[in-house]
C-alpha cells in the first residue's frame, strides 16, 4: 500500500472528478479498465468478458456483467507537464439502479458518456444523458466498440443529435473502420494518431490519410461553426477566413463544454485499446475542474411560494440549519470551513463500513468529529481512505475537491452533509424514488433467521432505494426495490456475501390507496370510564388530490374551538392512519384534509385523544370518499429487429400496456410503451421468447395510476384470501 499517491495533485485546477456513464454493454467497464490500466495504477489489462475487471469487484457483478456499486477510484494522467488527478466515480448502466446514477451525477463535476458504435443511442445512454442534464454535468461522447462488425461512427453520431443534442460534434474521427479500425484524426490538430501495438501504448502522430482528408476538413468545419455560435473571437476568425491556431481552439471548446453548449464526441475502441489516452487527454482538457462547475439549489421563493432553482458557479450553496428559505454558500477552497456530502454507503469486508463522500469545502482530518447536519449529531471521523480500483490509501486529511470514503460513521445516510460542527450547513439532500415491488423472504434454515435481520440492515443502509420490513401480521420479512432485478440482484449478494440462502414469495406490487371525491366527516371521541374520560371532536374536509400530491394538512380553526396545542396530534394521528388505507391495507396518498371544526372537554381532551380521534375518523371518513386503488405504471422500453415489432407491440398491449411511441433505431426499432407493473413480471423471459433472444428491455417506475375497477375487486380478494 502506497501512501505517497495522495499529495502527487495538490491544485484544485487540476482535479477532474468525472463519471462514466452509458448504456449496459456500452463498454462502461472495459473502459474504465483501461483508464485505470493507461495511468498506470494496474499493469495487466483484465478483458471483462474474462471476469476480472477490477472496478467490478463484487462477485456477482462480474457474473452478471453490469457494475451494480458505485465506487470512487483514483488515477493520475500527466498532460503537457501537468499531472491532473483523476476521480473516477463509477456508475450502473442499469436502470434498474436509477438512484446509483442520481447520486453519482450529484457528485460529479463531468461525464465521459459511453456509446456502442453500432447501436448509436440506446435506452439507457438517452436516460443518462438527460439526467446529467438536471445536474448541470458537462458531458463528452465517446463512440465505442469502432473495431466491431457494423460499428459506424458517423451512424452513431446521428443518432446522438437526433435523439440527445444538437450540441454534438466530433472532435475526432476514426482512421479505418471494424478489423482496419487503426486510430482517429485529431479535428482539433489535423492530425492522425495511429495505435501501433496491441496494447495501444505506441502511437505515430501521421499526416491525415488523403480519404480521410475531406471529411476532416467537414467535421472540423462544424466544430468551428458551432463554437463560432457561442465565441465572437472564433465568430470574428471565422468570418474573416483567418486561421484559428490549436490553443485557441482547445480554449473555445473547453469554454463550450463548461457551459454546455457543446459536447465533443470522439471515436475509440478500449477493448483494442484505441482512443483511451486521447481521451484522457481531453478528459484534462475540456471537463471541469471543481471551480468550473456549477451547482443548482431548488429555493422556496416567499414571494411565489413556489420553488424556482437558482444557479451558482464555482460555489456550493446549501441552506442554513435554523431557516431553510436562507442560502448559504461556500467557496470550493480549502480555506473555507469544511462541508462534505455523503453519496455513498458501503460496507468493506475488511474494513467496515464505509462512507463514500465528496469535499466541497475546507479540510477534513482524519480523528476529527464532523456534524452530521441532518441528523442534528457529532461524529467522530475514524480514518479516511482514498480509493483505488485494487488497493485502499490511508490518508491523514482530504481537503475540497476530494472523493474519499470515511471509515467509522455510525449514524449517516446517503444524501446527508456532513460539516464543521462550528458552521453548520445543509447541502441539496439527494431525492429518492420510492419502492414499488415487494417479495417475501424466508431464510431456508432457521438458524439464519438473525443473521437475516443483520444482513438486511446492512443492505438498506447501503442502498436507499431498498427497504426491509417484518409484516406485523404475518411475521413475513418483505424486501422492497424499484424492480425484480434490483431485488434479485440483493437475494444474491446475501447468498454470495452473507451465505444466507432465502426462499423468495412470488412478487408483491406496492400498490397505494387513494380518494375520488370529497367528503366530510365528524368524529367524536368520548368515553367516560369511572376515573378520567376521554375526548375529542374533529370536523374535517377530505378532498381527493392529483396524483402524486401526496399529503396536505390545513388548519382552519377559528376561535380555538380545537386548542392550538392539539392541531399537530390531529396530523400525527392522520399521517399514522394514512399507512393502511381501508380497502387493502395499503398506503394512502394524494389526499387534503382539511380540519374545519370540532370541540374539546377542558379535563378529558389532551394530544393523545385528538391523535386517537384524527386516527379513526381519517379511516372512516375514506371509505364515503370513494376509495380506490392504486397501481404502479411502468416505462417499458424494448429494442427490437424490425420483424418482431408486431409480436412485442401485441405482447405488450395483452399486458395492459399502451404503446407511446416508436422509434427508429437503424436496422431495429425502439418501442416506448407503459404498462402496469403487476402484468409484468417475467418479461424479460418472454419478451425473450418471442423475439429468438434479441429484444433489449428495460423498465422503470413512471407513475401511478388507478387500477380498473372490475380488476380491482379481483386484486383486493385475491390478496385478502392470501392473508
Ligand atoms: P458495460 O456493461 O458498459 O460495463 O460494458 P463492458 O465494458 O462490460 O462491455 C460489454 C462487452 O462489450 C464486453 O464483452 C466487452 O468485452 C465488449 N467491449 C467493450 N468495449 C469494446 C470494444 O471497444 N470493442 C469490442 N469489440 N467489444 C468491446
Amino acid at each position: 500500500m502506497s501512501s505517497t499517491n495522495y499529495d502527487v495533485v495538490k491544485d484544485l485546477k487540476f482535479y477532474r472528478n468525472i463519471g462514466i456513464i452509458a448504456h449496459v454493454d456500452a463498454g462502461k467497464t472495459t473502459t474504465t479498465e483501461r483508464i485505470l490500466f493507461f495511468t498506470g495504477k494496474k499493469h495487466k489489462v483484465g478483458e471483462v468478458h474474462e471476469g476480472q475487471a477490477t472496478m467490478d469487484f463484487m462477485e456477482q457483478e462480474r457474473e452478471r456483467g453490469i457494475t451494480i456499486q458505485s465506487a470512487a477510484t483514483t488515477c493520475f494522467w500527466t498532460l503537457e507537464g501537468n499531472t491532473y488527478r483523476i476521480n473516477i466515480i463509477d456508475t450502473p448502466g442499469h436502470v434498474d439502479f436509477t438512484a446509483e446514477v442520481e447520486r453519482s451525477l450529484r457528485v460529479l463535476d463531468g461525464a465521459v458518456v459511453v456509446f456502442d458504435g453500432k447501436m448509436g443511442v440506446e435506452p439507457q445512454s438517452g436516460k443518462v444523458f438527460f439526467q446529467a442534464e438536471k445536474y448541470r454535468v458537462p458531458r463528452l461522447c465517446y463512440i465505442n466498440k469502432l473495431d466491431n462488425i457494423g460499428a459506424d461512427f458517423y451512424k452513431s453520431y446521428e443518432s446522438i443529435l437526433e435523439h440527445l443534442s444538437d450540441k454534438a460534434t466530433p472532435i475526432s474521427i476514426p482512421i479505418g473502420i471494424e478489423s482496419e479500425f487503426k486510430g482517429i484524426v485529431d479535428l482539433v490538430t489535423m492530425k492522425g494518431l495511429v495505435h501501433m501495438d496491441d496494447e495501444g501504448k505506441v502511437i505515430n502522430e501521421i499526416e491525415i490519410p488523403s480519404e480521410l482528408i475531406e471529411k476532416a476538413k467537414k467535421y472540423r468545419t462544424i466544430l468551428v461553426e458551432k463554437l463560432a455560435d457561442y465565441n465572437d473571437d472564433i465568430a470574428t476568425k471565422y468570418l474573416e477566413g483567418e486561421e484559428i491556431s490549436v490553443e485557441e481552439l482547445r480554449s473555445a471548446i473547453r469554454d463550450a463544454v463548461l457551459n454546455i453548449n457543446l459536447f465533443p464526441v470522439m471515436a475509440g475502441s478500449s477493448l483494442r485499446n484505441k482512443g483511451v489516452q486521447a481521451m484522457l487527454d481531453n478528459i484534462c482538457r475540456y471537463l471541469p475542474s471543481p471551480f468550473d462547475k456549477s451547482f443548482t439549489i431548488n429555493v422556496e421563493s416567499s414571494e411565489t411560494n413556489s420553488e424556482e432553482e437558482k444557479i451558482f458557479k464555482g460555489k456550493v450553496p446549501g441552506k442554513s440549519v435554523k431557516d431553510e428559505k436562507e442560502i448559504i454558500t461556500r467557496d470550493l477552497t480549502e480555506n473555507e470551513p469544511f462541508c462534505g456530502l455523503v453519496f455513498k454507503l458501503s460496507v468493506d469486508p475488511h474494513v467496515g463500513s464505509l462512507a463514500f463522500f465528496r469535499v466541497y469545502s475546507g479540510k477534513l482530518e482524519a480523528g476529527s468529529y464532523v456534524l452530521n447536519t441532518s441528523t442534528g449529531n457529532k461524529e467522530r471521523v475514524g480514518r479516511i481512505l482514498l480509493m483505488h480500483a485494487n488497493h485502499r490509501e490511508e490518508v491523514k486529511s482530504v481537503r475540497a475537491g476530494d472523493i474519499a470514503a470515511i471509515v467509522g460513521l455510525k449514524d449517516t445516510k446517503t444524501g446527508q452533509t456532513i460539516c464543521d460542527p462550528e458552521n453548520p450547513i445543509v447541502l441539496e439532500n439527494i431525492e429518492f424514488p420510492d419502492p414499488v415491488v415487494s417479495f417475501a423472504i424466508e431464510p431456508k434454515t432457521k438458524s439464519d433467521q438473525e443473521k437475516l435481520g443483520n444482513a438486511l440492515s446492512k443492505l438498506v443502509s447501503e442502498d436507499p432505494t431498498f427497504k426491509a420490513k417484518t409484516d406485523a401480521e404475518t411475521g413475513q420479512v418483505i424486501i422492497s426495490g424499484m424492480g425484480e432485478l434490483h431485488l434479485d440482484v440483493k437475494i444474491r449478494i446475501l447468498k454470495d456475501d452473507y451465505g444466507i440462502d432465502v426462499n423468495v414469495g412470488k412478487p408483491q406490487v406496492a400498490y397505494r390507496e387513494t380518494i375520488t371525491t370529497t367528503g366530510e366527516h365528524r368524529e367524536l371521541l368520548k368515553k367516560q370510564t369511572g376515573g378520567a374520560g376521554q375526548y375529542a371532536d374533529i370536523k374535517f374536509i377530505l378532498r381527493p388530490l392529483k396524483r402524486g400530491e401526496g399529503y396536505k394538512f390545513i388548519d382552519s380553526i377559528k376561535g380555538g374551538v380545537i386548542p392550538r396545542e392539539y392541531i399537530p396530534a390531529i396530523d400525527k394521528g392522520i399521517q399514522e392512519s394514512m399507512v393502511s388505507g381501508p380497502l387493502g391495507g395499503y398506503p394512502v396518498v394524494d389526499v387534503e384534509v382539511e380540519i374545519v371544526d370540532g370541540s374539546y372537554h377542558s379535563v378529558d381532551s389532551n394530544t393523545d385523544t385528538f391523535r386517537i380521534c384524527a386516527f379513526y375518523g381519517f379511516r372512516n371518513a375514506l371509505k364515503v370518499c370513494s376509495p380506490v386503488l392504486l397501481e404502479p405504471i411502468m416505462k417499458v422500453s424494448v429494442n427490437v429487429p424490425e420483424e418482431y415489432v408486431g409480436a412485442v407491440t401485441g405482447y405488450l398491449s395483452s399486458k395492459r400496456g399502451v404503446i407511446k411511441n416508436m422509434i427508429d433505431r437503424g436496422k431495429t426499432k425502439e418501442i416506448v410503451a407503459e404498462a402496469p407493473l403487476s402484468e409484468l413480471f417475467g418479461y424479460v423471459g418472454d419478451l425473450r421468447n418471442i423475439t429468438s433472444g434479441t429484444a433489449a428491455p428495460t423498465m422503470e417506475p413512471s407513475h401511478y395510476e388507478e387500477v380498473p375497477r372490475g380488476l380491482m375487486e379481483k386484486i383486493l380478494g385475491i390478496n385478502a384470501n392470501s392473508k
